[in-house]
């Protein structure tokens, strides 16, 4: 999410989610902080979205939650794929559609939209004019010279730009570390074409339920090879059905079926389609790795993995594929086929963006550190001067004035984590999911828990009967016990000597000594809370 403002008003881009990691347990999404505008509602002109993508779109229902009337602007697929998540929360959001080429206001904000293209389709770039500079912001882009749906990224539109002066240019980072050009989607249809005529039995392919492009190349595959396609999970049913209607996916009549139907077909001559690319644990492909699904996996299936692999998901997604050849599946996926391609830019396109549109001022956008640094690098070698190019990441402030970009702040920018199941307003925001009790959840996986327990006569400050140590996934011996009694001992007399005799007090100090003293000697940290009663 970035929040941009002009003369008191403000105007939001992308309001994305992150998915958890496996040191982020019990987390279902992870929310952009609306702290720092959450004082300002009234003052957001719009929300703009680039494209449709879960980690662009997937936090404007809860920005919503707090304002409902926000209008919200983006091109037709993207809207269309918003809309349907809104129904989920109950929410029937202001929608402004738009599409490449036009221009609109938003309050003191001059806005135009330029055709960029993606793994998604119906993306958009944003030029942002005010008095105080253009920006231009990329989205998430690549320049696929042969798309699927011949929409090319606007270049021209760039280019034109940059002889206008933009004054800030904020580029895709994801790639920017990959040299060289990203290939074009049309490369992997060999691959594909080879999965269908050699794959045996079932085909069953994995992939975003917003990946339009890929799931056009699956079909059109099908079709060639006389295979029926049914989609199964609940959020690829419906962006498919989506896509089909708004035109964005093409199918041949009768193509598709229910997947029920494949009961009455044969194995050879079927294709389902449907998602847990990254080894989501509640999606459709790891429970069929699991043996949970009705799909059962078995000797003579294809599974074709047409995704990315992103980082931080490859333990899930060897896991699930480790589970599929246990059963006797052929998994096909970018390791060990050309059966991906990337939907972001490479480090050749972004040299040609900052060539053609000879920005003032860069500031990388959309990666980890590591691929904002190599992108800014990429900028440096174009010859824009290092102290142009901003590198900065979440919560920075950045101001834009008399064309000279500068860092000038921090607002407050933690992750917010949603915890439990979304959809049908059963959702906790903050409240048991703060970065603290993450924290908690990791020590108790690593190191377990005790419980002190302590009964005490409170007019003497003397424990009646020795403590009780209750341990949870913590390996507590004898001379544990012996130690931890001793500690607390110690810090009783001290705690004696200076008049406390106060349970939660005593509860505090019973707790922190233990805490140091295990960490000192056993260089672990259980999670240690501590029960003083009185006698
Ligand atoms: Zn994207």
């Amino acid at each position: 999410m970035t929040v941009f403002e002009h003369k008191g008003k403000l105007l939001i881009v992308d309001c994305g989610v992150l998915f958890p990691e496996e040191t982020q347990p019990g987390i279902n999404v992870i929310l952009p902080d609306f702290s720092a505008i959450r004082g300002r509602l009234q003052d957001i002109e719009a929300i703009v979205l680039t494209h449709g993508h879960e980690d662009h779109i997937g936090g404007v229902p809860y920005l919503l939650r707090e304002r409902k009337d926000i209008p919200i602007i983006g091109s037709e697929l993207t809207l269309a794929f918003l809309s349907a998540k809104m129904e989920e929360h109950r929410i029937v959001p202001r929608l402004v559609q738009v599409k490449e080429g036009q221009r609109r206001k938003a309050g003191p904000f001059d806005l135009e939209f330029l055709a960029v293209n993606h793994s998604i389709p119906d993306g958009l770039a944003i030029a942002i004019r005010t008095e105080a500079g253009l920006v231009l912001a990329t989205g998430d882009f690549k320049m696929d010279q042969f798309p699927l749906d011949n929409r090319l990224t606007d270049l021209p539109g760039f280019a034109r730009l940059g002889e206008e002066g933009v004054d800030l240019f904020m580029t895709d980072s994801t790639n920017a570390e990959v040299p060289g050009f990203t290939m074009t989607e049309e490369d992997i249809r060999p691959a594909i074409d080879s999965v269908f005529r050699t794959a045996p039995r079932r085909i069953i392919v994995s992939s975003f339920a917003s990946h339009v492009h890929r799931i056009q190349q699956v079909i059109d595959a099908a079709a060639r090879h006389n295979r029926k396609v049914a989609f199964v999970g609940r959020s690829m049913v419906r962006n498919m059905a989506i896509a089909e209607k708004l035109g964005f996916l093409k199918v041949p009549k009768g193509l598709i079926v229910d997947v029920k139907a494949f009961d009455r077909m044969k194995d050879d001559k079927v294709v389902l389609i449907c998602t847990g690319s990254q080894g989501e644990p509640m999606a459709a492909l790891s429970r069929m790795a699991n043996r949970e699904h009705q799909i059962k996996i078995g000797e003579g299936d294809t599974v074709l993995l047409a995704s990315s692999l992103i980082p931080g998901n490859e333990n899930s997604i060897y896991r699930v594929i480790n589970g599929l050849t246990r059963w006797g599946a052929n998994v096909v996926h970018k390791g060990n086929a050309r059966v991906h391609v990337s939907g972001h830019a490479s480090a050749g396109e972004l040299v040609y963006c900052y060539n053609l549109v000879k920005p003032k001022n860069v500031m990388p956008i959309h990666g980890e550190w590591r691929h904002l640094k190599a992108n800014g690098e990429l900028a440096v070698r174009t010859g824009i001067p290092e102290e142009q190019v901003l590198i900065v990441e979440d919560g920075v402030v950045v101001d834009l004035i008399d064309g000279l970009a500068r860092i000038t702040g921090r607002v407050a920018c933690e992750l917010v984590f949603v915890d439990g199941m979304t959809g049908n307003g059963g959702v906790t925001v903050g409240s048991g999911a703060t970065e603290e009790a993450l924290a908690d959840r990791l020590q108790l996986s690593n190191d377990g828990a005790v419980t002190i327990l302590g009964i005490l006569d409170t007019r003497t400050g003397v424990l009646t009967e020795p403590v009780e140590f209750i341990a949870r996934g913590f390996v507590q011996d004898r001379e544990w016990i012996a130690g931890a009694t001793k500690s607390i001992d110690d810090a009783l007399r001290a705690a004696n000597k200076i008049k406390i005799v106060d349970g939660p007090e005593l509860e505090e100090i019973f707790t922190q000594s233990v805490t140091r003293w295990t960490q000192r000697k056993y260089r672990r940290i259980p999670v240690i809370t501590s029960v003083v009663v009185d006698a």
